[in-house]
């Protein structure tokens, strides 16, 4: 494939405002109690989530879109995941599932994951564990004793299972929180080195957990852990590209994929401690959207404006024409809220032709020149007119 053509399919890719990414709360219900949680507000033990029926009304009335990423509670408390992705797949042709879990059920989760990799081999099924540090210290921030154990357990269970089903794959999520900041760099390399997972992601903490505490991670520990997990998603990354891709086409997915994840880094890291703007358009209301479990409908997890889906005998493309979700997702071009949420951030850098074709090749190129971290992960980089405190002229 010559670059003219690579070219060609990066820019197709752009497909301009279309919609990309349900996000989609199937069950408010959830056996852990994490002290992390941004949506524990709205977990109870009835929130048991649309029913099926009302399901096939929703998913019959949105377009075609690429990727259905579940939320919850905890998603595999549903024995009818399947029959929920089913029908994802069939009205609207994901490609991609994403399933969020715990992990505290390992036969169960890995009996839902053998059926949803089944549904079609074309269909990506990605398992997401959610594992923020070895043992003793992941059971006290999910506040379940043996949590970390049954997460292992469901790991390895899904990672016997890719054997026979190569849509199937395992990632690793962790949660980086003020509790967790020296462990978590160790843990990603044990990770790496037992090769547990396909990939592992690490998301800063986001909106308003129960313990608020939690949310203090300074600048500078921020830095080092995103310096020091890079490497190991890289590797991740370079993988990935070679398994899904050849030639110039893999090279060109392993640049964009790193000066990406370090776009998505640069940008997480300026919020989260200095509270500033994205340089690119946010396409919440656009190519993504949220359901809650009620029916709720948003164009985010973060902002609280919402429409019901009930209101609209469960027509999505109603609830999401209607004036509330319209002059939401006009706000949100605004950068009045901008966040660091990972889905957010990556699906509008997706869409930004400057962040795509000019950000990520250079901070990439910045990556391996070893210039990156002190020019773009400092505050003196980032407020380049201040002098670093106790130095004067
Ligand atoms: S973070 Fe997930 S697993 Fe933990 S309490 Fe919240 S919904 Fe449940
Ligand atoms: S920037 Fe604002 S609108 Fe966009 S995802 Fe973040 S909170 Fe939502």
């Amino acid at each position: 494939m010559n670059s003219l053509r690579v070219l060609k399919r990066e820019l197709s890719s752009m497909r301009n405002n279309s919609f990309e990414m349900l996000i989609f709360f199937v069950t408010g219900r959830c056996n852990a109690k994490c002290h992390h949680c941004f949506y524990w507000e709205n977990l109870g033990p009835t929130h048991v989530g649309l029913s099926l029926e009302k399901i096939e009304k929703v998913a019959h009335s949105m377009p075609n879109f690429g990727t259905l990423l579940l939320s919850g509670g905890e998603p595999t408390l549903r024995s009818d995941l399947p029959e929920i992705i089913k029908i994802f797949r069939r009205n609207n042709n994901i490609r991609n599932v994403s399933v969020p879990t715990n992990g505290l059920l390992p036969e169960r989760i890995a009996d839902l994951a053998e059926r949803i990799a089944q549904i079609d081999p074309e269909m990506y099924v990605t398992f997401n564990l959610s594992i923020d540090g070895f043992s003793e210290l992941h059971d006290q921030i999910r506040g379940v004793p043996g949590n970390y154990d049954s997460a292992m357990k469901t790991l390895r269970k899904i990672n016997e299972l890719e054997q026979d089903y190569p849509n199937l794959r395992t990632y690793v999520n962790s949660v980086i929180c003020a509790d967790n900041l020296e462990e978590i760099v160790p843990f990603a390399n044990f990770v790496r080195e037992e090769r547990l997972a396909d990939a592992h992601y690490f998301e800063i903490i986001r909106g308003d957990p129960p313990e608020v505490r939690l949310k203090a991670v300074p600048p500078e520990k921020l830095s080092y852990i995103y310096e020091s997990v890079t490497p190991i998603q890289e590797y991740y990354l370079s993988r990935d590209a070679k398994r899904r891709r050849q030639g110039l086409m893999a090279a060109w997915r392993y640049i964009s994929d790193v000066g990406n994840l370090l776009n998505k880094y640069r940008h997480q890291w300026r919020i989260h401690s200095y509270d500033t703007q994205w340089d690119f358009t946010c396409m919440a209301g656009e190519s993504i959207g949220v359901i809650d479990y009620n029916g709720q409908t948003r164009i985010c997890e973060l902002r609280e404006d919402n429409v019901n889906l009930a209101d609209f005998d469960y027509d999505f493309s109603k609830a999401w024409d209607s004036v509330t979700l319209r002059r939401e997702a006009t706000i949100a071009k605004t950068h009045t809220c901008d966040c660091t949420h990972t889905c957010f951030i990556n699906t509008s850098m997706r869409q930004d032709f400057s962040a795509r074709f000019w950000d990520a090749p250079w901070l990439f190129f910045k990556y391996k020149i070893g210039k990156i971290w002190k020019d773009e992960f400092t505050i003196d980089s980032y407020y380049p007119h201040q002098e670093p405190e106790g130095i004067t002229n």
